[in-house]
């Protein structure tokens, strides 16, 4: 998943900083060695019908094999009709815990005949690079892994050793990143990983002018639960005052009537200052407000009467399917609501799901879909946010910097859970309107592909050089 920002963008005022330059430290070469090999990877079809990712794999390990990485350090680990691949580019061993570098291979479902270009091809036109996987992710991908490469023909020799972690569906079930976690703490045991299929920045509709980036920090837990009524049922002609139908709507009446309690954390603080900042209306004042006493009722109640803001406060819980009776004429026997949380990071899963039957009542049963996983906020590390300030700034000078948590739920759910602080920081800034992540004709602007050749070695450099 890609997540910009905030939707706030498209509303920021008048005042920011010059349009990005071209880097300067990417040279010639290396961005056509970078081109070549983003081509390569939109070529390989790693949707789940298309079933590349193996392939795809391969051919990252190789360009490694042929870098001078030892077989001895990397790890193709097949999983059914997948794979993940691990990378060791070896430190110095001078005592810094190693740094994961986080993306992944598959994409979303293409249909050439829905696209108006071969969505497995790449393709530049007009500043874009368009095809499947260009902005999620093949881009940060590629561009992390011709960084790497780059950085080895020079000789560079880290501070710690750069564990990549390229997993095979983080858009589908998650399982490959689950695997690596549970099977592979040799190579996952690390300080922290930097995910690149998270953060990034918004560019200003009008010009292109670069206004606020966030480093995404912290992701809610996706969970959802089924809440079911049984009942004995008849015939219709004969009604009883308990009914699955109506049971079941008075319960949903009293989710409905709940809201579950405004909730903060050093994201949301820092956020909210960071973007409250930058508009003038009644929501910003509400950001300002809720950063200086987080918390603050009324703040929290205008964020709250916005679809775009109530989900960064509080854990929210939503209807989305129903289903109930079997006949016209029948009284019916079963009536049963699914419902989707986004739930705040920290809270469990279980302690949802025991507000939730409190609201439905005994007669009620409210059951966890599938087991979703869930974890805390990554501390918002000074490290980490400096390198990452440098990084962005390389390209974009002055832009604001921030933390960001998105809504959904990405690999670094699971490497958060396991108790490994993840950053969120795609080399990627572009217009809201630009982003057709999963959609029709994705594309990624030419210069935010070679700008993150600067961004991953300011990075880098920053967090295992040696000083
Ligand atoms: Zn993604």
């Amino acid at each position: 998943m890609r997540l910009f920002a905030m939707a706030v963008a498209l509303v920021l005022a008048g005042t920011s900083p010059a349009p990005a330059q071209s880097p300067r430290e990417a040279d010639s070469t290396q961005r056509a060695e970078a081109r070549e090999i983003f081509r390569r990877a939109i070529a390989f079809n790693t949707s789940v019908s298309g079933g590349q990712v193996p392939q795809f794999a391969a051919y990252v390990q190789g360009l490694f094999r042929g870098a001078g990485i030892p077989d001895s350090d990397m790890l193709l680990v097949p999983h059914e009709r997948i794979a993940s691949l691990l990378v060791r580019y070896r430190g110095d061993g001078s005592g810094a815990r190693p740094l994961l570098l986080m993306a992944h291979m598959d994409v979303v479902e293409a249909r050439r005949e829905d696209w108006e270009r071969d969505p497995f091809t790449l393709v530049e036109e007009n500043g874009y690079f368009y095809g499947r996987g260009t902005a999620d992710m093949k881009s940060g991908l590629v561009t992390m892994v011709a960084t790497l490469l780059r950085l080895r023909r020079e000789g560079f020799t880290p501070n710690r050793d750069l564990v990549l972690v390229l997993t095979g569906d983080e858009e589908t079930a998650g399982l490959t990143i689950q695997q690596l976690l549970r099977d592979h703490h040799d190579w996952m045991n690390a300080d922290f990983a930097l995910n690149a299929d998270g953060g990034g920045g918004t560019l200003r509709e009008s010009d292109g002018a670069p206004l606020i980036y966030g480093v995404q920090t912290a992701e809610k837990t996706y969970a959802s639960f089924r809440l079911t009524v049984r009942n004995a049922g008849g015939h219709s002609s004969a009604p009883r005052a308990e009914n699955a139908i109506y049971d079941l709507a008075d319960a949903l009446g009293r989710v409905r009537a709940y809201q579950f309690p405004v909730m903060w954390n050093a994201t949301t603080v820092a956020n909210f200052a960071a973007f409250g900042a930058q508009r003038q209306d009644e929501i910003g004042a509400a950001m300002r407000r809720f950063a200086q006493h987080p918390g603050d009722r009324a703040a929290a109640t205008t964020l709250s009467a916005s679809p775009f803001y109530v989900g960064q406060v509080r854990t929210t819980c939503i209807p989305t399917l129903l289903e109930g009776g079997h006949a016209e004429n029948a009284l019916p026997q079963s009536a049963v609501a699914t419902i989707n949380c986004r739930i705040f990071p920290g809270v469990a899963v279980a302690d949802v799901q025991v507000q939730l039957q409190r609201l439905a009542g005994a007669g009620v049963p409210v059951t966890v879909i599938d087991s979703p996983s869930w974890s805390d906020a990554s501390p918002l590390r000074d490290d980490v946010m400096r390198a990452v300030a440098v990084a962005v700034h390389a390209s974009y000078p002055g832009v604001p910097i921030t933390a960001s948590m998105s809504s959904g739920a990405s690999d670094g759910l699971f490497v958060r859970a396991a108790g490994i602080p993840t950053y969120g920081t795609s080399e990627i800034l572009m217009k809201d309107g630009d982003d057709f992540s999963h959609g029709l004709n994705e594309r990624v602007p030419v210069m935010a592909f070679y700008n993150g050749l600067t961004h991953w070695r300011v990075l880098l450099t920053e967090l295992a050089g040696r000083r």
